[in-house]
């Protein structure tokens, strides 16, 4: 579905990706685990456009979407949920909603449709739609970032650190969330630093270190693999 040959990404002087190709299936859940400015988020804001690519290929569903707007790839289906949330505090919950919506123009006759559905998988959302989103707890916000992503309807969903500063419990809920997203249609790339959570919810999962994809294999390959369970797994 999304295949990324050889792709190198530069900020200046900083080489941040020095040739990373990766695949992710339709139906799959794949995570790339890489610690601190290994070049994950990076690889995501590339996918989606955000910065652009100094070499090498980014194809979904068969098509280039290198040379692609933002815009344009989030009307394809590949759409992302930022590191950090970057969620709207000023607004309630149903607004940011109503935003994550926004790029879809033609579909936005059946929102409250999308609503509910979007409700079935955080019921706690349901209960706090119309609360002020700033005051909302940080798994709440998580979820709602989450949520608002899915309201652009992904056919592809890139994930950026959906565990990050949550509590053991919170970020259990978050990844069983991710799994029922998956089962119900949608592909996910998520990108963490949480290897054994999320390398556990993963088909597949790629390790990078400094810009470079270093090891790759299905989650007992990695899991068992002790450099990764020395460097990513605390054994
Ligand atoms: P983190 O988990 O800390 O977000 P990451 O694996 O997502 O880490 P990236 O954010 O992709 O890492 O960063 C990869 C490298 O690129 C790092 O060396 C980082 O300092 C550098 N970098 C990222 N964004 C910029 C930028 N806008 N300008 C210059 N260098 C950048």
């Amino acid at each position: 579905m999304l295949k990324i040959s050889d792709l190198k990404v530069n900020y200046g002087y900083v080489k941040a990706l020095k040739g990373v190709s990766l695949e992710v299936k339709e139906g799959s859940i794949v995570t790339i685990l890489g610690a601190n400015g290994a070049g994950k988020s990076t690889t995501l804001k590339s996918i989606s456009g955000i910065v652009p690519a100094t070499e090498g290929e980014i194809e979904f569903m068969g098509q280039s979407i290198k040379k692609l707007s933002p815009e344009e790839i989030v009307s394809l289906g590949v759409v992302q949920c930022p590191e950090g949330r970057r969620i709207f505090p000023q607004f309630s919950v149903e607004e940011n909603l109503r935003i994550g919506a926004f790029g879809r123009r033609k579909n936005i006759k059946n929102i409250n449709d999308d609503y509910e559905r979007v409700y079935d998988y955080f019921p706690k959302l349901k209960e706090r739609k119309d609360q002020v989103a700033g005051t909302l707890s940080g798994g709440e916000q998580q979820m709602l970032a989450i949520a608002r992503g899915l309201m652009a309807n992904p056919k592809i969903f890139l994930l950026d650190e959906p565990s990050l500063g949550l509590a053991p419990i919170v970020v259990k809920e978050i990844f069983g969330i991710i799994e029922d997203i998956n089962k119900a249609g949608v592909t996910i790339l998520l990108v963490e630093q949480n290897a054994f959570q999320a390398s556990k919810i993963a088909d597949y999962v790629y390790v990078i270190e400094t810009g470079n994809i270093v090891i790759s294999g299905t989650k007992e390959e990695v899991i068992s693999n002790e450099n990764i369970k020395k460097s990513y797994l605390g054994a």
